[in-house]
């Protein structure tokens, strides 16, 4: 079997996978890269930059599986694959804690003023008073999606004292319950919430449906993150929002378009937080990945387990597929 693993991967992963009899292991950074270039290749290791399409599937024809080692799979185009006989799997549990992890870094980054405060702690000047904030203890906090990553950023709101509203349609009564969170509907949450971070797959249902309406819901001292894709909060809505001093702070790790042209208008609102989509960019999920990766792809090639097949039994992947190929992830 000829297996091609593209973008960043671990030595343990890699060694883990060439110790298979009969599998021959090609490590590259694209698919121009000349050890790819007009070979074939029967399973493929790849992660959300490599867009998996009709270009991408007519460069494989010999394709058997492919797994992306990311918790998002808007970048591959599931109804093609199906059509093409591909097996298809995600790695849906590596990267969750790091991804809830950053998305408390922002939050906590958002209420204590961290840009402002780390710049004033370097200057001779400690004048404090721009650098009030805010405490989360006795405060709301709303989830957008309660899944992976959401229920584990309730978790650590419970810790620090707050009140967890949550929206997901797709999870019933006794999930909102066992992650102690009330069920809101989305502009509700919006209303209630002093912080709110995203956490929903990007659909067609979810794509752009965090906008305006909802920004101008918040409270004058709301903190906004989005950890999940650049798509689901309109960014065009968000920077009018922002041009206009809506109320709010907000938390960025993901973008419509990645990476950020330099210049780029988030840049220079200093009520904007930003890390480059470094949310599963951690030791242990880098390494969880790789293995979670190398794993199911052995799994799909050799009918055995497999942790996220791909389309999950979910309703809302349904409308996944439709945005491969637009979708810039
Ligand atoms: P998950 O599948 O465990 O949870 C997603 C939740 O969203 C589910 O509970 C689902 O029911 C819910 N959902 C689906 N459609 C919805 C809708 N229209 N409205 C409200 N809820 C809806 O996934 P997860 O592991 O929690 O990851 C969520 C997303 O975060 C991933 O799809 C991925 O795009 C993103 N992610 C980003 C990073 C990063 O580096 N920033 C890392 C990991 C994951």
């Amino acid at each position: 079997m000829k297996i091609l693993v593209l973008d960043r991967f671990s030595a343990e992963a890699t060694a883990w996978l060439k110790s298979h009899s009969g599998f021959d292991v090609t490590l590259a950074n694209s698919l121009d890269a000349p050890s790819v270039i007009g070979r074939d290749f029967d399973g493929v290791i790849l992660r959300s930059k490599t867009k998996v399409n009709e270009t991408f599937l007519n460069a494989m024809p010999a394709l058997k599986a492919l797994v992306s080692a990311t918790a998002g799979f808007d970048h591959i185009d599931l109804a093609l694959c199906a059509e093409r006989g591909v097996k298809v799997a995600n790695c849906p549990d590596s990267h969750a804690a790091s991804a809830a992890e950053l998305t408390w870094t922002l939050l906590l980054a958002c209420a204590r003023k961290l840009r402002a405060a780390e710049t004033t702690a370097r200057s001779q000047n400690w004048d404090r008073e721009p650098l009030l904030g805010w405490q989360f203890e006795g405060k709301t906090h709303g989830i957008v999606g309660l899944g992976r990553i959401g229920s584990r950023v309730a978790r650590v709101a419970r810790a620090f004292g707050m009140n967890v509203v949550a929206h997901d349609p797709y999870r019933d009564n006794a999930w909102f319950a066992k992650h102690e969170a009330e069920r809101v509907g989305v502009d509700e949450l919006f209303h209630l919430a002093d912080s709110v971070s995203i956490h929903v797959p990007l659909t067609r249902e979810t794509n752009g449906r965090y906008n305006r309406i909802h920004l101008d819901l918040l409270k004058p001292h709301s903190i906004v993150v989005n950890t999940s894709r650049g798509g689901a909060l309109k960014e065009a809505d968000l920077l009018i929002h922002l041009k206009n001093k809506g109320p709010g702070t907000v938390g960025l790790d993901v973008f419509a378009q990645e990476p950020l042209k330099p210049g780029h208008d988030f840049g220079s609102y200093p009520q904007v937080v930003m890390t480059p989509h470094i949310g599963a960019t951690t030791h242990e999920a880098f390494k969880a990945v790789s293995m979670e990766a190398a794993r199911s792809l052995v799994g799909l090639l050799t009918n055995g387990a497999v942790s996220g097949p791909l389309p999950p039994r979910e309703e809302w992947y349904q409308a996944v597929s439709d945005l491969a190929g637009t979708s810039p992830f």
